[in-house]
């Protein structure tokens, strides 16, 4: 596995993924590298992959990417994002290997499905400190280091938001939502602060997405029972997610910021 410490003629740049071992994650993980791998040219990059508890998922991931070729490399990063001092060394490995450039701010809880009346303290405060604060923690390390007021070099920072900000996901999980809702505030406010410091800042917001985050709301084959009332009548793939994600970090995208784009088959 490669760890940064090989000399290169190059430094590469950074891409962190929170929460890239696995979904979504992992996806933009895999196709932010063949992105680079099929250009053929270009800067190498690294990608830190980091995961919360799952540890197996997130080194297979970045062994994939090691496989890939000498101009991607990969190493996985255990940090939780709602910790300031685990973002802090998150952002200190990826120092050691290169000047950080891009950031996905994927990782995300959601707690089972249930009534507003019957919501917790705990479960509030998980949400809001991983979904929300979990976000700002690594924006902002992320900001120190790319502005072009700074010295940096500039980047772009994509939040995966969801269409639930919009729903609301009344019976279902408001809280979820509402922190997305917030994350969606953050892109508009940041991407306008930060826009003539040569940093882009997007959100995507997915539907109904085929991955593991459904089991941990209490409802494992809830894509299935849903996707008929998704107008294109099916869940989407994680894939179909790192695609907008991967072409938002992109140049492709050089004049796109705070957008907040839906990816839901329509719905
Ligand atoms: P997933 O399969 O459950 O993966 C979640 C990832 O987040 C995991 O890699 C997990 O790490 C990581 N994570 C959770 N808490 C963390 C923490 N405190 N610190 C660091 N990492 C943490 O979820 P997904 O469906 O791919 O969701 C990815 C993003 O898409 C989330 O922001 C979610 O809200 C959003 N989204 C998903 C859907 C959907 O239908 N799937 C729809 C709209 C939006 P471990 O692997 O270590 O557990």
């Amino acid at each position: 596995m490669t760890d940064g410490s090989e000399s290169t003629t190059e430094r590469p740049e950074v891409a962190i993924i929170t929460g890239g071992g696995r979904g979504i994650g992992a996806a933009t993980v895999r196709r932010l590298a063949r992105a680079r791998v099929t250009a053929g040219s270009g800067r190498p990059l690294h990608v830190i992959v980091n995961y919360a508890a799952n540890a197996p998922a997130a080194e297979a991931v970045a062994e994939e990417i090691n496989a890939m070729g000498a101009v991607v490399g990969a190493t996985a990063v255990q940090a939780d994002v709602s910790s300031e001092p685990d973002v802090e060394r998150l952002f200190a490995a990826a120092d050691a290997i290169g000047p950080v450039t891009l950031l996905v701010n994927n990782a995300a809880v959601v707690f089972e499905i249930g009534r507003f009346v019957d919501l917790d303290i705990e479960r509030l405060e998980r949400t809001w400190s991983v979904n929300i604060t979990g976000a700002f923690l690594c924006a902002r390390e992320a900001v120190r280091r790319m502005s072009t007021e700074r010295g940096g070099d500039g980047g772009a920072i994509v939040n995966v938001s969801s269409r639930a900000a919009s729903f609301g996901s009344p019976n279902e999980f408001i809280d979820y939502a509402a922190s997305k809702g917030a994350l969606d505030t953050m892109t508009t406010g940041l991407a306008t602060e930060v826009a003539a410091q040569g940093i882009r800042v997007n959100a995507v917001r997915p539907g109904l997405i085929d991955t593991e985050i459904h089991a941990a709301a209490g409802q494992p084959d809830r894509v299935a029972a849903l996707a008929s009332n998704v107008p294109m009548q099916r869940g989407g793939k994680a894939a179909e997610v790192a695609n907008l994600i991967v072409w938002l970090l992109s140049d492709e995208a050089s004049y796109m910021t705070g957008a907040l784009v839906d990816v839901g088959g329509g719905r």
